[in-house]
């Protein structure tokens, strides 16, 4: 015999709550809940915090998740669509107990139409969407009622199925519940449950002209999928007497629970589905997988680690009130996961040749893999004469506490030696084109017996050996808060992708690829390459110089 249900031990926010109580009242016996995304663009991190939301709810009562697609708007869902809302589902770590779509169900909701206009609960209406409109009254106003409200159920029965058998054109007539124009609940004012939409459907083709509202819809798909909690957004709270009233009407038992929580909104960034398809569209970005867009494909590209998202989601909590997040903060979780995870190597940015004119030969030198994870253990990397550092870790004119390298100063490289700067080569322009140092040999890292005390400790790469490389730099693609509440067109930031030649280690290059690298002082980066080229791509910053910029 199956064990029974139990609630969980310490309920993580109020919709477990909620399914606790359900389950000590013997109200449920099993957790199904639904993700249930609208074929009509690709998912975001918004989606994100849903699927954590309805796959971890489920996964936590040993319960099922389902993939449902609400496909009741044949003009804007695609199957390409489709597939790519799997592919990021199972990129998030989820999988679902069974797929099913709106429109697989769509003969048992036309019958339980039927059935509402037998039980005169229903009527078809003439007027127009825009009649609709101006009849429903407002909040603190009843709405009048329609002139065809009182057709027999004879009439009601004949011209809905004349409806779906094409007679109309699109917005002649609908189908309205009768329920209270006085309501005030707006949503219960008759609203219109089928319109005629002459529209070829993704997946039922040209087999119907007539298309259920979702909020008439949704409750049946919820109950013939045998959703016990249906978790949705708040703005959804004011449509639930319109989802109650469509369960209890149909007796459905047991009925589905709809639970509202709030959306996830993040600072600088979209998150709307058709927002993001106006920036594919007008080519503001290189596509959906854009890695400045904040779709999980982008995340992938970007190589954000799916953990540290399901992190993110964990961290901000589901709340019933709606609040902005920082973007900073969702940077801030993807660091944290990275520094414990991603893999040490060294690339420069801005490549300034350093010889170091006392040093011959080579010899290969250890290198943390993860300082913070000892198990990582340790590779090779080979050192020289002939360096590169970066041209902002050397000054002619240093400013005061200044601990790079300087005329005269010292510094170590990172992993090696102290060297100190006795010279430099300008170019006729007077620019530094390369510094001349010598090392200090008792000075190796590890075993340093020098007794000379640096402060500033830089990171290179050996020029014999390094590969040249293209780094991607990227900020976010909205400017600011200041700009808040202009059209996002405007707000965009023109400087959110930065192309850089760099020097790089070449067990970057050796490395798989999407592998994250924390390239030392610089920040986290995805190897990939194209047509052979390293490319060396932003995750994140090392440091949260996000408000900075
Ligand atoms: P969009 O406005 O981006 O198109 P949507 O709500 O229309 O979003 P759906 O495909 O209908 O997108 O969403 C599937 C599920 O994901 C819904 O239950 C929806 O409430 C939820 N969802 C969408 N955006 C967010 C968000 N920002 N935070 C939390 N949940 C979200
Ligand atoms: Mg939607």
């Amino acid at each position: 015999m199956e064990e029974k249900l139990k609630p969980v031990a310490e309920a993580a926010n109020f919709i477990e709550q909620i399914i606790n109580e359900d389950i000590e009242s013997g109200k449920v016996d099993a957790i199904q809940t639904r993700f249930p995304p609208e074929p009509n663009g690709y998912l975001h991190v918004g989606h994100a915090k849903s699927m954590f939301v309805n796959f971890g709810t489920a996964l936590r009562y040993g319960g099922k998740c389902n993939l449902f697609f609400d496909d009741t708007n044949p003009s804007k869902e695609k199957t390409e669509f489709v597939d790519a809302i799997r592919a990021d589902i199972r990129w998030l770590g989820y999988d679902w107990a069974r797929e099913c779509y709106a429109s697989d169900f769509f003969d048992t909701i036309y019958e339980y139409a039927l059935r509402l206009i037998r039980e005169g609960k229903a009527f078809v209406c003439d007027l127009s969407a825009e009649e609709i409109k101006n009849t429903r009254g407002t909040l603190t106003e009843p709405g009048v009622e329609s002139p065809y409200r009182n057709r027999s159920v004879e009439e009601n029965l004949r011209l809905f199925t004349e409806m779906k058998e094409g007679k109309y054109k699109d917005g002649e007539k609908c189908l309205r519940a009768k329920i209270d124009m006085a309501s005030p609940n707006v949503n219960l004012r008759d609203p219109v449950i089928y319109r005629i939409l002459h529209a070829t459907h993704h997946r039922t083709g040209d087999k119907w002209c007539i298309y259920p509202m979702y909020d008439y819809a949704h409750p049946i798909c919820d109950y013939l999928q045998g959703v016990t909690h249906s978790l949705c957004t708040l703005e959804f709270e004011d449509h639930r007497p319109l989802y109650d009233w469509v369960g209890i009407t149909l007796g459905f038992s047991p009925k589905p629970r709809q639970i509202e929580f709030a959306r996830l909104n993040i600072t600088n960034t979209v998150m709307s589905k058709r927002y993001l398809k106006k920036l594919v569209e007008e080519n503001l970005v290189h596509g959906w997988d854009d890695p400045r867009m904040p779709t999980l494909s982008g995340l992938r590209n970007r190589g954000i680690p799916a953990a540290a998202v399901r992190d993110f989601c964990s961290r901000i909590g589901v709340a019933k009130a709606n609040s902005e997040c920082e973007y900073s903060y969702f940077e801030a979780c993807v660091r944290e996961y990275l520094n414990a995870h991603a893999e040490r190597a060294m690339a420069v940015l801005s490549p300034l040749k350093l010889t170091i004119t006392n040093y011959e030969g080579e010899e290969e030198l250890d290198f943390d893999i993860n300082q913070t994870d000892e198990s990582a253990g340790t590779r090779k990397v080979k050192f020289g004469k002939h360096l590169y550092i970066e041209s902002t870790d050397f000054s002619l004119d240093p400013p005061p506490k200044y601990f790079r390298l300087k005329k005269d100063g010292y510094v170590r490289l990172k992993n090696a030696y102290i060297v100190r700067c006795d010279d430099v080569v300008t170019d006729e322009n007077g620019n530094v084109t390369e510094v001349l140092c010598s090392y200090v040999p008792e000075s190796h890292s590890g075993s340093d017996t020098s007794g000379i005390k640096v402060k500033g400790v830089i990171h290179w790469v050996n020029a014999d050996t390094c590969v040249d490389a293209e780094v991607r730099q990227y900020e976010s693609l909205l400017r600011d808060a200041d700009y808040a509440g202009q059209d996002f067109s405007e707000r965009m930031n023109p400087d959110s992708e930065t192309i850089l030649s760099a020097k790089a280690e070449p067990h970057l290059l050796q490395a798989a690829e999407g592998t994250p690298f924390q390239l030392m002082r610089t920040g986290y980066y995805k190897k990939c390459t194209e047509g052979g080229k390293l490319i060396l791509s932003e995750i994140v910053s090392l440091k949260d110089n996000f408000n900075k910029k």
